[in-house]
C-alpha cells in the first residue's frame, strides 16, 4: 500500500470529458487522460484492504490493490505485467467497462470509490506509448499441432483465440462481418472507442501468429461439416446479436427500426464504408424516439446528436431508478440509476411509458400511440386506464435487448439447443463444455447479452478447457473470479 492515509487526503477525481459542445461535433473519444499525476494521487487512494472486494467484484479477478500500488510508486511496466496478466485487453475494459469493481471498493462504505478503470487505462496507454506491449508469438517448439476455430470475433473469441494460441495450437478466427472486433467494431460507437484502437491490438494477434478470415460466414463458408472436420476443437463466441422486438399496430411502418441496425450502419458511415444494408437510417433532421434505457439505447443517443437530430427522447416501460441516494453499493448498485455521458448531450429520458402503438402516413411513422405504466407489486408492468397520449416522431430505434444468438444455419446445425436466456447451453456457469466434445461456448453466446469483462473473462476460461481437452493439461492461467455483479 502507498500512502497509508491517501484516502483519508485525497477524494475521488473523475476522469476529464471533453466539452460537450465541442464533442458533440465529431466521433472522437469522448474522455481525456487524466493528467499522470492525478492518477497518481487517485492510486493513493486505494487501501490494500486484507479481503479486496474490487478483485471480486471484477468479473477477470484484476488484481487491483497490486496495480494500484505499482502506479503509485511509479512502477508502471510492472503494472501493465500484473495487468495483463488477468487482462488480454485492458484498453477495451480501460474505455468501455461500466467498471462493477468500483461499487464494490471497501471505501463506498463511507466515500466515494477509488478510480479503478482510469487507472486501468492509464496504465495500458503509457505501456503502448513506451512501446512495452508487443506480439508475444509462442516458440515453435510449444506448437501442438492442434487446430481450433474461433467463430465470432468479439472480445470473447479474441480473448480465446489469444489464449488457445499461447498455448501452442494453430487459431483461425471466422467473422461473418468484413472487420473483426464483433460489437467493439459493430455496434459501439467511436465516441466510446476509436477503431484503430482494435485495430492496433488485431495486428499484434496477428502477429504472434493467429488467422483471421473476414467475410466468412461459418455454417455457409466454411459449412458447419467443414469446420468440424478441418479442426480438433471449436469455440462458439458468435454474440447474442438476436435484437427484441415489438409486437404494436403499425410497428410495419417505414422509420422504425432495431437499434443495431441504425448503429452499424452508423459505425460503416463514420468508418467512410459503403452502407450496405436497406433501407439507409440516419437521424439527422429527425425527431427521434429511442426505447430502451441501457448501453444500447445510450449509443443510439450519442449517435442521434452526432448526426443532428432535430429531437431525441428516450422512454422505458418501467419506473424511473433511485439515483443513488443513499450511496447503494455491491450488490445493489445495478438497481440504480445508470447515467452515461451522452445523456449530458442533450435528449429527454421518459419512465413508465408503454407503447400502444404507430401511426403514420404513405407507410411511414409519424406518431408513436402511449399510455402511462405503473410496477405492480409482483414486478410487473400494468397499462393504466384513461392516461392515452400520442407523441410525433419520424424516427424510432428500439434498444429493448436482446433474446440471444442469432438461430442462423450454423447454430441450427450444430444442434446444440437453446437455454432459459436464448443462449447456448453449457454444462454450467464456469463450465464451458457444450453437449458435443470438443465444442465449447463463451461470452454472449453464453450468458446473453452480457458485458466486455465478462467476454474477455469468458473467453480466456473456454480456452482453458478446450486446452485441457487437446493437450490433457493446461498451462493457461485459471485466473478470473468475479460474480455476476453488474451486468446490463
Ligand atoms: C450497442 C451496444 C453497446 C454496448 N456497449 C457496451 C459497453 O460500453 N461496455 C460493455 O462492457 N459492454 C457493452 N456492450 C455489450 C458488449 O459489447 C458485449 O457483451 C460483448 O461484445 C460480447 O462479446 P462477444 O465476443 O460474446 O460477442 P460479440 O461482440 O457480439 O461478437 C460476436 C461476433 O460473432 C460473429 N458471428 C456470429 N455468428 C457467426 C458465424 N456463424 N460465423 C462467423 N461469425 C459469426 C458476429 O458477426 C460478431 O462479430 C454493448 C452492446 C451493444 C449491443
Ligand atoms: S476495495 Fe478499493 S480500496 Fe480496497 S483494495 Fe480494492 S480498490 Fe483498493
Amino acid at each position: 500500500m502507498g500512502d497509508p492515509r491517501g484516502f483519508l487526503k485525497i477524494g475521488r477525481k473523475p476522469t476529464p470529458k471533453r466539452d460537450k459542445v465541442e464533442r458533440v461535433q465529431d466521433y472522437r473519444y469522448i474522455y481525456e487522460p487524466m493528467p499522470e499525476d492525478d492518477v497518481r494521487d487517485q492510486a493513493a487512494r486505494c487501501m490494500d484492504c486484507g479481503v479486496p472486494f474490487c478483485n471480486v467484484g471484477c468479473p477477470l479477478g484484476n488484481l487491483i490493490p497490486d496495480w494500484n500500488d505499482l502506479v503509485y510508486r511509479d512502477r508502471w511496466r510492472e503494472a501493465i505485467d500484473r495487468l495483463h496478466a488477468t487482462n488480454n485487453f485492458p484498453e477495451f475494459t480501460g474505455m468501455l467497462c461500466p467498471a462493477p469493481c468500483e461499487p464494490a471498493c471497501v471505501l463506498t462504505i463511507n466515500d466515494d470509490p477509488v478510480t479503478i478503470k482510469e487507472i486501468e487505462l492509464s496504465i495500458i496507454n503509457r505501456a503502448f506509448d513506451e512501446g512495452w506491449v508487443t506480439a508475444k508469438p509462442p516458440p515453435p517448439e510449444k506448437r501442438t499441432g492442434k487446430k481450433v476455430a474461433v467463430v465470432g470475433s468479439g472480445p470473447a473469441g479474441l480473448a480465446a483465440a489469444q489464449q488457445l494460441n499461447w498455448a501452442g495450437h494453430s487459431v483461425t478466427v471466422f467473422e461473418k462481418d468484413d472487420r473483426i472486433g464483433g460489437l467493439l467494431m459493430y455496434g459501439i460507437p467511436d465516441y466510446k472507442i476509436e477503431k484503430w484502437v482494435v485495430e492496433r491490438r488485431i495486428a499484434l494477434m496477428e502477429e504472434e501468429g493467429i488467422e483471421f478470415r473476414t467475410n466468412a460466414y461459418v455454417g455457409f463458408d466454411p459449412t458447419t461439416e467443414e469446420l468440424k472436420r478441418d479442426y480438433d476443437s471449436i469455440i462458439l463466441a458468435v454474440g447474442a446479436l438476436a435484437g427484441r422486438d415489438i409486437v404494436a399496430p403499425g410497428r410495419e411502418l417505414g422509420g422504425i427500426h432495431l437499434a443495431m441496425e441504425y448503429l452499424v450502419q452508423q459505425n460503416r458511415r463514420v468508418a467512410g464504408l459503403p452502407i450496405e444494408t436497406r433501407p439507409e437510417i440516419s437521424a439527422a433532421g429527425k425527431n427521434v424516439i429511442i426505447l430502451g434505457g441501457g448501453d444500447t439505447s445510450a449509443d443510439c443517443l450519442g449517435n442521434s446528436h452526432r448526426e443532428g437530430a432535430a429531437s431525441v427522447k428516450i422512454f422505458t416501460h418501467g419506473p424511473e431508478p433511485p439515483k443513488n441516494p443513499d450511496r447503494l453499493t455491491w450488490p445493489d448498485w445495478p438497481l440504480t440509476l445508470t447515467t452515461y455521458p451522452v445523456h449530458e448531450e442533450g435528449g429527454e429520458r421518459g419512465w413508465s411509458v408503454g407503447i400502444t402503438g404507430f401511426s403514420g402516413s404513405n407507410g411511414y411513422v409519424e406518431k408513436m400511440h402511449c399510455v402511462r405504466t405503473e410496477r405492480t407489486p409482483d414486478g410487473k408492468t400494468k397499462y393504466l386506464p384513461g392516461t392515452n397520449f400520442e407523441i410525433e416522431t419520424d424516427l424510432v430505434l428500439l434498444a429493448i435487448g436482446f433474446t440471444g444468438p442469432v438461430r442462423d444455419k450454423f447454430l441450427e446445425d450444430l444442434n446444440l439447443g437453446y437455454n432459459e436466456r436464448g443462449a447456448i447451453p453449457a454444462n454450467g456457469d464456469d463450465d464451458f463444455a457444450t453437449s458435443e466434445p470438443g465444442i465449447f461456448v463463451a461470452g454472449d453466446a453464453k450468458r446473453g447479452a452480457s458485458l466486455i469483462v465478462w467476454a474477455i473473462a469468458e473467453g480466456r476460461k473456454a480456452a482453458r478447457q478446450a486446452d485441457l481437452y487437446l493437450a490433457g493439461e493446461s498451462v493457461l492461467s485459471s485466473l478470473s473470479g468475479g460474480t455476476a455483479l453488474g451486468e446490463t
